[in-house]
């Protein structure tokens, strides 16, 4: 096609977290010259936070220089970086296509897609009208301008524990809101949380209504999840931390996913329901979601991206595509 940008290469990666990198490095360093792009996020939800502390060989590292660090390591093992955003693929026929927002057209013989998850949200209209006027799901970008004042967190996982612990840093007091009364978070992260006097546990609860003015957030309307009963907290900031969904629509009616979008591999691979496509990372795993754990898949579909390339028989799953539905 005339005028029509087409880039082909054996190994696309969509996606720059650890499960994307990772995979550039492994697909480099045999010889595959691959192709990765970057995405919305360089360097994936890594970028958003503080210290790693459970990142192998790093006692404590923030998690936008890992991701440099990583970005670097890939870019000078060889792969082509791209700052791109895939806005379409067709993996219906070989060579597979993605197309980019600009238009690029970007065939590959195998792809990996390791576009992670992002944040989910509460779903409320005020949570939308206030979003960038006190409303945020990052503490780490929007936690210093609440030095001072009052937030509140909802959730109960590993992020909402983090991102009360990082806006006592600046503010002056922190609601962690939660529907159940036991966390989901990890032990360290628990006894940390309960330590830091900065912290109030708000138990059984759910966020009904985030109220404002003209001035943005000026507190939360509870609903109690035991009895239904009303409350209200006065803050001036509300972090929604309630987990995250996989950025799987680019691939609906293409691979086969389960109800919540995740991308079904076949167990112990990376191999989706099509042959040569792989998946890698919080886009197929809602289980561990780890940084480490989206590294160790990085590496696998790489390597399976590579036998299926060398048409080895030796590897029967990345032959063939998966039936993912029938084994889970
Ligand atoms: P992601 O990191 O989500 O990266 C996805 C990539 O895909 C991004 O680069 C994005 O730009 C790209 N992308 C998306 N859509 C497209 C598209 N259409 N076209 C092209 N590219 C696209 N884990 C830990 O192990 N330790 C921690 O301490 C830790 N702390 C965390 C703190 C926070 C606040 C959060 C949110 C998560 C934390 N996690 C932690 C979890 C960890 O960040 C994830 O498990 C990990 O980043 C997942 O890696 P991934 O490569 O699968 O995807
Ligand atoms: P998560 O573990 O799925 O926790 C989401 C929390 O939000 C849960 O407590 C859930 O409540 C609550 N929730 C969900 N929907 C809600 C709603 N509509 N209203 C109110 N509350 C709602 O998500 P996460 O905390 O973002 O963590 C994601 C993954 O990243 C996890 O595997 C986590 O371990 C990992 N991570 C790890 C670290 C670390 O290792 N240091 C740090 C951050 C994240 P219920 O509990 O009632 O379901």
């Amino acid at each position: 096609m005339q005028g029509v940008d087409v880039q082909h290469s054996k190994v696309l990666i969509i996606g720059s977290g650890p499960a994307g990198y990772t995979a550039g490095v492994y697909a480099a360093r045999a010889a595959l010259s691959p192709r990765l792009i970057e995405g919305p996020q360089p360097g994936g939800q890594l970028t958003i936070t503080t210290e790693v502390e459970n990142w192998p060989g790093d006692e404590s590292v923030l998690g936008p220089d890992l991701m440099a660090r990583m970005g670097e390591q890939v870019r000078k093992a060889g792969v082509d970086v791209v700052g791109d955003l895939i806005v379409a693929v067709d993996l219906t026929a070989t060579p597979f296509l993605a197309i980019g927002d600009g238009g690029t057209r970007y065939t590959a013989d195998t792809i990996v897609i390791a576009t992670g998850a992002s944040a989910r949200w509460l779903g409320l209209d005020s949570e939308t009208e206030y979003r960038g006027r006190g409303v945020s799901a990052c503490a780490t970008c929007d936690g210093f301008f609440y030095r001072g004042r009052v937030c509140a967190v909802v959730g109960g996982g590993n992020t909402a524990v983090e991102e009360a612990l990082y806006l006592t840093n600046f503010a002056e007091k922190v609601y962690l809101i939660h529907r159940r009364d036991t966390l989901r978070a990890d032990r360290t992260n628990q006894a940390r949380l309960h330590a830091n006097p900065k912290i109030e546990m708000v138990w059984n609860a759910e966020v009904a209504e985030i109220l404002g003015d003209a001035g943005g957030v000026t507190g939360v309307a509870l609903r109690d999840t035991r009895d239904g009963s009303a409350s209200q907290l006065a803050v001036h900031g509300l972090f929604v931390a309630i987990g995250h969904d996989p950025a799987t629509s680019l691939f609906k009616g293409q691979l086969q996913m389960d109800e919540e979008g995740y991308i079904l591999v076949k167990p112990g691979s990376t191999a989706t329901s099509v042959a040569g496509v792989f998946a890698a990372g919080d886009v197929q795993d809602k289980l561990f979601r780890q940084a480490v754990t989206s590294a160790g898949m990085g590496c696998m579909a790489a390597l399976e991206a590579e036998r299926y390339l060398a048409g080895h028989n030796a590897h029967p799953i990345a032959a063939e595509g998966a039936d993912c539905g029938a084994l889970v």
